[in-house]
């Protein structure tokens, strides 16, 4: 038998841990990240189409968004009648498209590339993915893995459970157990902290938000409060950062003269997809940066082609102007935050907080922590790192399962 492996299957990245020797470790893919993107990538070479998986993918986004397939997680268990397929379809390049042949209303939702005239199912694409994910953890284990407990959203559905179930059937992986994501970054702490305490998790991933409050019980951990947004996560403070970016070199453009002859008195306003896929791609980047320093420079080239091809968009970010330009998206989580802490308060009165255990990448923005300790107090545990709690957490929680399976085989 192979190995058992915990996978957090996330809209913007995967990640996957291991127990060794007792010990939770991640797993690294063959250029040593121990997060992988969920995202496919269709291309055409010698007539024929294929496909990337994950980070090579994933860096196709800016020069061909029609084919880099992302976020497929939203449509698992799905229909393409539900708001949030509305959404996605707004704002993401890639067509979303309804299967009108498709016998139920459940799974009726496709992603069209038109480039190869192809339809693929989002199960489909999921797949490939968690073929990749197989094949990583074995190429980093060196030897098999067969079984694995697989995290899910705190808003999930049994039809997302399901699908997901079969997904990592039909690539040889035996599901041994299924937990959601802020209840596995629970056992993560667990693992560390022994004892009863009452813990909440803040996820802020690439896509969606959740806040869990969790009570130690005897073999695991009660749910005492969830709140959660499915649209508020790292891509919209992506998209809030390119808005400002925008304003910005509109501004700066205001009654100025152009190699077009004209003199653009409101300034102008950039409207060029691929320019703006480039600036969203900055607009990340420094974002990232701006976790670590004072300000930023941002580059994005030839951004009014059509206008004057010698302009270039140049600002300096600094995070206080960040934090401004964001903070709506910054209050809206710790507002769910309190409203969850609420709920759990009015089933138990005497709840206290032991601990608040961050995890998600954009939970790395130390905004993000500041208000955290202004709103809860100074509890935040930071000895899970933002992208490992949930999978280790599922790999511990298999763990656990399969101590409870052993001993009940046991004779007694
Ligand atoms: P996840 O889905 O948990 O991998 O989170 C991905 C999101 O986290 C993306 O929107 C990233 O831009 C964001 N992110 C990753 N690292 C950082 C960082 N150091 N500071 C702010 N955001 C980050």
């Amino acid at each position: 038998m192979g190995r058992l492996v915990g996978i957090d299957f996330g809209t913007t990245n995967c990640s996957m841990a291991y127990l060794d020797q007792g010990k939770p470790k991640v797993i690294l893919d063959k250029d040593r990240y121990k997060t992988i993107p969920s995202v496919v990538y269709y291309y055409k070479k010698s007539d024929e189409i294929r496909l990337m998986v994950g980070r090579a993918a994933r860096s196709k986004f800016v020069e061909n968004p029609f084919c880099t397939i992302h976020s497929i997680k939203r449509f698992i268990g799905k229909s393409f009648e539900m708001e949030e397929i509305k959404q996605a379809q707004e704002r993401y390049y890639y067509i979303i498209e309804k299967n009108e042949k498709a016998d139920s209303h459940q799974q009726d939702i496709m992603i069209k590339i038109n480039e190869y005239d192809m339809a693929i199912s989002p199960v489909e694409i999921a797949t490939y993915i968690f073929r990749y994910l197989k094949q990583t953890a074995e190429s980093f284990l060196k030897e098999t893995v067969d079984e694995v407990v697989i995290t899910m959203p705190t808003t999930y559905q049994t039809r997302y459970a399901q699908a997901i179930r079969q997904i990592a059937e039909n690539v040889g992986l035996n599901v041994v157990g299924m937990l959601t994501e802020t209840n596995a970054t629970a056992y993560a702490f667990g693992y560390i902290n022994r004892g009863d305490h009452t813990i909440a998790v803040y996820d802020l991933g690439g896509g969606t938000f959740d806040f869990s409050l969790f009570r130690r019980v005897p073999g695991g951990y009660e749910e005492l409060a969830t709140l959660g947004e499915a649209w508020l996560g790292g891509d919209d403070f992506d998209y809030t950062i390119m808005q400002y970016l925008i304003r910005e070199f509109k501004n700066s453009t205001r009654n100025k003269r152009f190699a077009d002859g004209k003199v653009y008195k409101d300034g102008i306003t950039l409207t060029n997809k691929d320019v703006l896929r480039a600036i969203q791609d900055e607009a990340e980047k420094a974002k990232i940066a701006l976790s670590e320093t004072e300000t930023t420079l941002i580059h994005v080239s030839k951004v009014i082609p059509e206008i004057d091809p010698s302009v270039d968009l140049n600002l300096k970010l600094s995070r206080d102007v960040l934090e401004y330009v964001v903070s709506d998206l910054v209050e809206k989580s710790i507002t769910i935050a309190l409203d969850a802490q609420e709920n759990g308060f009015t089933l138990d009165p005497k709840l206290k907080l032991d601990a608040l255990l961050l995890v998600g990448g954009q939970s790395r923005m130390p905004k993000i922590k500041q208000r955290l300790r202004e709103t809860f107090g100074d509890i935040i545990f930071d000895q899970i790192l933002p992208e490992e709690g949930v999978a280790i957490g599922a790999a511990i929680y298999g763990n656990v399962l399969k101590v409870v399976q052993k001993r009940k085989q046991e004779p007694q």
